[in-house]
């Protein structure tokens, strides 16, 4: 389970985060909507540790992300310590992140073999029961440059879920695609959601919010603004922020 309490950000003099509060239970699929430069991103970041929060804390299944608690006060981990934590969070971005210069399954082997010290062989194994699972079993010899972007993201997606993460993060997985290329992916993800794995995607895919979330934030301008059922928050928005916001993107 995932526990954000309280969290703050600032860049500079500009505070983007203003004491977000989110739990995510085991199994539980959650989508952040929110228009641009609403802090969604640095929300995301901030779980894997990519960014430091300046209050607040988070934590994943009971343990602190990025510090640990002695005598009532924070020390910052070390960064042996941060990359650990990190190898348990799956992150999914945009415009995939693949290594350019490694094959698709060298791409999915990496982490594990190198970060987790798993034997190759075994790494491989898993690697390729990953790629069956996201329809590109035939793809592993094939470099990022030579598959389309619904296969990129396919593959960022198998590599995400190669050291069986607590929880795997998806920020605008879909929003750097053709069109066309949408469902493919968005349908990789429901799969996921169907199986168990927890899941905070940040999406304008209402849609697809609506089929496959168990419960959907709205961030406004650094601070959740609804928390509810898809139902709740899309049918029913509280705010009329967030009746502007979903006219504009439905
Ligand atoms: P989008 O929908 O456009 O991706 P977002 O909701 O993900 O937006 P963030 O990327 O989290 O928004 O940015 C929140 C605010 O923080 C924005 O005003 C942005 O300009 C600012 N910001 C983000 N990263 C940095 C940074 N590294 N340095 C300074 N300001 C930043
Ligand atoms: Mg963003």
């Amino acid at each position: 389970a995932v526990s954000v309490r309280g969290v703050e950000k600032h860049y500079g003099n500009v505070q983007v985060l203003h004491g977000i509060d989110l739990d995510v239970a085991p199994g539980e699929v959650l989508v952040i909507l929110g228009p641009s430069g609403s802090g969604k991103s640095t929300l995301l970041r901030t779980i894997n540790h990519l960014e430091k929060v300046d209050k607040g804390t988070i934590a994943i299944d009971d343990e602190l992300i990025g510090y640990r608690a002695r005598h009532g006060k924070l020390h910052e981990l070390r960064q042996a310590e941060v990359l650990a934590q990190r190898t348990e969070v799956g992150m999914v971005f945009q415009n995939f992140n693949l290594f350019g210069h490694l094959t698709v399954l060298q791409n999915i082997i990496e982490a594990p073999v190198h970060a987790r010290k798993i034997p190759r062989a075994q790494a491989m194994a898993r690697a390729r029961e990953l790629l069956e699972r996201v329809g590109l079993a035939d793809k592993e010899a094939a470099y990022p440059r030579q598959l389309s972007g619904g296969q990129q993201q396919r593959v960022a997606i198998a590599r995400a879920l190669a050291l069986e993460p607590k929880v795997v993060l998806f920020d605008e997985p879909t929003s750097a695609l053709d069109p066309e290329l949408v469902t493919e992916v968005l349908d990789v993800i429901r799969s996921l959601a169907e199986s168990g794995t927890t899941l905070i995607i940040v999406t304008h895919e209402i849609g697809f919010a609506r089929d496959v979330a168990d419960r959907i934030l709205f961030v406004d301008a650094g601070r959740v603004i609804e928390d509810g059922t898809p139902e709740q928050v899309l049918a029913s928005p509280r705010h009329e922020r967030t009746k502007a916001f979903l006219s504009k993107v439905i």
